[in-house]
């Protein structure tokens, strides 16, 4: 079981852990600070032990992750038992970080504005995030007021407050105000970190709207 200090503390770049298993290339920790891709959020770039990490792959499902394996560049200098240092690409975290809480926040006022609507896809990367509905108009219409609303918000600096499940240990809810979603990803403390968002419509197909969600710099 991988402890994962990403959710303790997801401003955390640098951590010692101790190496549990190594098979080829394919390493397991004890403890990581490296997020693996779940719930649409990229995984992180970095080293371990110094070694570049080709992949992070998350073991078990959204309630219980039991193992994130991390494939690197090439075979270990180090045995199992011995203490590596992890390393995160930090400005890349503070983007994903930034990009996940903001695609949720789109989320909540694109519904208030157009009521709820059906999600067929969602991905945080450190460019930009995006989400996917099922809309039949193009919300060319809709966005920029979407977008100003968005923006005032996150200036208000309202609290990002990740909960503990009560039942299930590895499962996280997302809070702001009174918006609550499941989220293992990463986030900031409030949204007044997220700064300013450009958001832009993609035509992908027919009945499909994408919105991306890029960050004002
Ligand atoms: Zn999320």
């Amino acid at each position: 079981m991988t402890q994962k200090l990403f959710w303790a503390d997801p401003y955390q770049t640098e951590c010692a852990a101790t190496v549990t298993e190594i098979n080829g290339n394919k390493v397991k920790l004890n403890q990581t600070i490296f997020f693996a891709f779940s719930g649409g959020q990229e995984s992180d770039q970095g080293t371990i032990g110094g070694i570049k990490v080709l992949e992070a792959v998350k073991q078990g499902d959204k309630e219980n992750i039991i193992d994130i394996e991390y494939e690197l560049e090439k075979e270990p200098d180090f045995n199992v038992g011995d203490e590596v240092e992890v390393k995160i690409d930090e400005k890349r975290r503070e983007k994903l970080r930034k990009l996940h809480s903001a695609a949720h926040i789109v989320y909540y006022f694109v519904i208030e504005k157009l009521g709820k609507l059906k999600i067929i896809g969602s991905h945080i990367a450190a460019e930009k995030a995006r989400i996917d509905f099922v809309y039949d108009k193009p919300l060319n219409d809709v966005l920029p007021d979407i977008q100003e609303r968005v923006n005032k918000f996150l200036l208000e600096n309202h609290a990002l407050i990740i909960r503990d499940d009560e039942q299930k240990p590895d499962l996280r809810w997302w809070t702001c105000e009174e918006w609550k979603m499941p989220c293992g990803g990463t986030h900031p403390k409030s949204t007044g970190e997220i700064g300013n968002l450009e958001l832009q419509r993609k035509n992908i197909g027919s009945g499909k709207e994408r919105i991306e969600i890029r960050l004002a710099s």
